[in-house]
């Protein structure tokens, strides 16, 4: 018995990395019966067969699960968003934020195109709610470095809205990477948001990255399903006043008295971070009971 990590899932087979080689391997019958389907970031124990090929004998407990994209196990979400204009929207920064927090994955925020914009606000929202904060640019490489420090030896995945410079961040990170970026593939006149295949590639600092090219939609209908008093755990920097209000049965929307609406006033929490929970809020509030898990 040996133990690895699919990287890859194409056509039932599965590519399993022990670390020095990577094994082609079927999943055994009884995963069908039991309906449990192998997904890429899965740690598995398999039968070596010897001769490159192997069996899947048992998938180990999983720290998290993703459906788009389908993928386990994701340590870190690298979420990059764009300083110069267009600004990406701190709503959609802080919706894929919450899902990551919700699912045990750490959210590092990733600030590219600092060459033409320090963005300054967007920098230090993230920074003082407690997150890793990184600036860097693609193009003139300044902060790459620290981003591969920062995702050394983990699982991640990266998400940002078309546009935002991902594909060059990959690139710039491991050139071997060789990602089209914006510019070309609009030039060869295709979609390239359009695959569902997922996989992941090992960096030589040890980081396992997903390249998803449905990552700017990361699993977005699933905070759909939140029920509202899921939320305010998910917004780190309000996890300290939560106490505060509890007993109050507070949404920390616009009651009096909330510790939250305080702490923003206070300016201890940013108010577009608070415009945000509110907006996840509604959101969830309108969700019909049967279409909850
Ligand atoms: P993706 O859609 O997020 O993968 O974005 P791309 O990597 O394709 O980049 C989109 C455009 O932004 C391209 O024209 C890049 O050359 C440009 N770009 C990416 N990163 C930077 C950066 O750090 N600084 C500047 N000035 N432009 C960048
Ligand atoms: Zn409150």
């Amino acid at each position: 018995m040996a133990e690895g990590t699919i990287l890859k899932a194409l056509s039932g087979f599965y590519y399993v990395d022990t670390g020095t080689a990577v094994v082609t391997c079927r999943a055994r019958g009884k995963f069908r019966h039991q309906k449990q389907t192998p997904l890429v970031g899965d740690r598995v124990v398999f039968t070596d067969l010897g001769d490159g090929t192997g069996a899947l004998d048992e998938i180990l407990p999983r720290r998290n699960q993703f459906s788009r994209p389908a993928v386990a196990n994701i340590e870190m979400l690298v979420v990059i968003a764009s300083g110069a204009i267009p600004v990406t929207d701190p709503f959609l920064i802080d919706r894929v934020v919450s899902i990551a927090e919700s699912r045990n994955c750490e959210p590092v925020i990733c600030i590219n195109k600092c060459d033409l914009d320090a963005a300054e606000t967007l920098y230090q929202t993230y920074l003082a709610a407690g997150f890793t904060t990184l600036r860097v640019s693609a193009e003139t490489g300044e902060g790459i470095d620290r981003l591969r420090e920062v995702i050394a030896g983990k699982s991640c995945a990266f998400t940002g809205n078309s546009g935002v410079g991902k594909s060059s961040i990959l690139n710039a990170l491991e050139p071997d990477f060789g990602l089209e970026t914006g510019a070309v593939s609009e030039k060869l006149g295709r979609g390239r948001h359009t695959t569902r295949h997922v996989e992941l590639f090992r960096l030589s600092n040890g980081a396992v990255v997903a390249d998803t090219p449905g990552f700017s939609s990361f699993d977005t209908e699933l905070h759909e399903l939140w029920r509202p008093e899921d939320l305010p755990g998910t917004f780190r920097e309000f996890r300290p006043y939560l106490d505060q209000c509890r007993f109050q049965g507070c949404a920390h929307v616009k009651e009096k008295g909330c510790a939250v609406r305080q702490a923003v006033k206070e300016g201890k929490i940013a108010p577009s971070r608070h415009a945000s929970y509110v907006r996840l809020y509604e959101q969830a509030k309108e969700v019909p009971e049967w279409k909850r898990k």
